[in-house]
C-alpha cells in the first residue's frame, strides 16, 4: 500500500505546496506504515523536476505526460488521480490545499468514496479513529474533524508544515490514463497573467501597501521592493477602490487571502477585515508611522517610521544584500 499525493506544477516547477503535501505525507506514512509514498504529475513536466520531488519523501512519480492535462483539466485530472490511486491500491490522498486542489479533491473523493478534510495544519490522531486538525476561519481557530471512511483525502494548508529536503531522488515512472471525452468538456483555451512577476495567491513573499502610501504614484517602492524579493504586490481594500491598485491585489476578508512565508504591510493600519487575509503568513513585518497601529499586535517585526524614509533604505540595504 502507498499514499498517493497530487502534484501540481507551473511552467515546469513543482509547487512548493506540492512538496510540502509530500513531505506531510511521509510522515504520515511513518506514522500509520502505510508503506511508500507515490507522487502523481499530469501534464508536461521534466523528467528531472519530478525526480527532485522525492527530495520531499516520495520514492516514486506516476507520471502521465499527455499535453492535454497541461492547463488544470479539474474532471481529467480527477480521473487520471482515481485512476492512479486505485492501480496503487491506495487508501489516503494527501495534496496541496489550492484552488485546483479543492477542485480536484472534491471531485476525487465522489470517485473513490473517501472522506475528505481540508486546510490540515497536523498530522492526524490515529489512535482512536481518525481525527484531522483543520484551520477555520482564515486561521483564527481550528476545528478537528473525524474520518469514518476507509479512504481519505486530505488537503494540506500552505506553510503549515515543515518541507522535507533530504531524501533520495524518485524514479519517474509513465503512466497513462484511460481518459474519455467527457474528461475534456470544459478545458481552458488559454492563460494571462494579470500583472507582475509573481502570482499573488501563489507567492512566497508580498508586500503589500496601503492608504499611508498616498496615491498610486508613490508604488513605486513597493514594486522595486517586490522585484528584489522575488515578491508579489499586494494592497489593502481602500487602496483598490480608490483604484490606486487593480482590484484583483486586495487581500483580506473581501479580498484574496494570502499565507506567504513573508508578509510585508506598508502603510496598513491593521483593520481586522484585512488581517483576516493575512493572518496565516508565517511571518509578519510592519512598515507604519504610528506607533498604536493595530497592525503591530499581529507583528512578528515592527517598523515604526515614515514608509517614504524607511522603505527606500530598506530597498538599498536588500539590493546590497
Ligand atoms: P487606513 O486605515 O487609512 O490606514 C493607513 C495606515 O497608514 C495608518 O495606520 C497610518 O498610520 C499609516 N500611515 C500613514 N502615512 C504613513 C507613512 N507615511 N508611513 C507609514 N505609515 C503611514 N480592508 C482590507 O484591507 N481588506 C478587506 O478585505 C476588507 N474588507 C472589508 C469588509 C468590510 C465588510 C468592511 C466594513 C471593511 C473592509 N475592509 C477591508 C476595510 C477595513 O476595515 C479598513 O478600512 C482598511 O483595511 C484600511 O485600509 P488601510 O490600512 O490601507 O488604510
Amino acid at each position: 500500500m502507498s499514499i498517493i499525493v497530487y502534484i501540481e506544477h507551473a511552467e515546469g516547477k513543482v509547487k512548493k505546496t506540492s512538496l510540502e503535501a509530500v513531505s506531510f505525507a511521509h510522515a504520515l506514512a511513518a506514522q500509520t506504515g502505510e508503506g511508500d509514498v507515490v507522487a502523481v504529475a499530469l501534464g508536461t513536466i521534466a523528467e528531472e523536476e519530478l525526480a527532485a520531488v522525492g527530495s520531499a519523501g516520495a520514492s516514486k512519480v506516476m507520471h502521465a505526460a499527455d499535453s492535454k492535462l497541461d492547463e488544470g483539466v479539474i474532471q481529467a485530472h480527477a480521473s487520471a488521480l482515481a485512476q492512479a490511486y486505485k492501480q496503487v491500491g491506495a487508501k489516503t490522498l494527501v495534496l496541496a490545499k489550492s484552488s485546483l486542489g479543492d477542485a480536484v479533491a472534491a471531485r476525487l473523493a465522489v470517485k473513490v468514496g473517501a472522506g475528505l478534510a481540508s486546510n490540515v495544519v497536523e498530522l492526524p490522531k490515529t489512535d482512536s479513529g481518525y481525527t484531522v486538525k483543520r484551520s477555520i476561519y482564515t486561521g483564527k481557530a481550528f476545528a478537528f474533524s473525524t474520518i469514518t471512511t476507509d479512504d481519505k483525502i486530505l488537503a494540506i494548508k500552505k506553510n503549515a508544515i515543515d518541507l522535507k529536503t533530504d531524501g533520495e531522488a524518485a524514479q519517474v515512472e509513465q503512466f497513462e490514463a484511460a481518459l474519455s471525452e467527457s474528461d475534456f468538456a470544459s478545458t481552458i483555451t488559454s492563460t494571462e497573467r494579470a500583472s507582475g512577476d509573481v502570482l499573488l495567491p501563489e507567492a512566497d513573499i508580498v508586500v503589500s501597501g496601503g492608504r499611508g502610501l498616498k496615491g498610486p504614484e508613490n508604488w513605486g517602492m513597493v514594486e522595486d521592493m517586490a522585484k528584489i524579493l522575488g515578491a508579489a504586490t499586494a494592497c489593502s481594500k481602500p487602496v483598490s477602490d480608490l483604484e490606486w491598485r487593480p482590484h484583483h491585489e486586495h487581500v483580506g476578508q473581501t479580498g484574496i487571502k494570502v499565507a506567504p512565508s513573508l508578509y510585508i504591510a506598508i502603510g496598513i493600519s491593521g483593520a481586522i477585515q484585512h488581517l483576516a487575509g493575512v493572518n496565516s503568513s508565517k511571518c509578519i513585518v510592519v512598515i507604519n508611522k504610528d506607533p498604536d497601529a493595530p497592525f503591530f499586535k499581529a507583528a512578528d517585526y515592527g517598523i515604526v517610521g515614515d514608509a517614504f524614509e524607511v522603505v527606500p533604505k530598506l530597498n538599498e540595504a536588500l539590493k546590497a544584500e
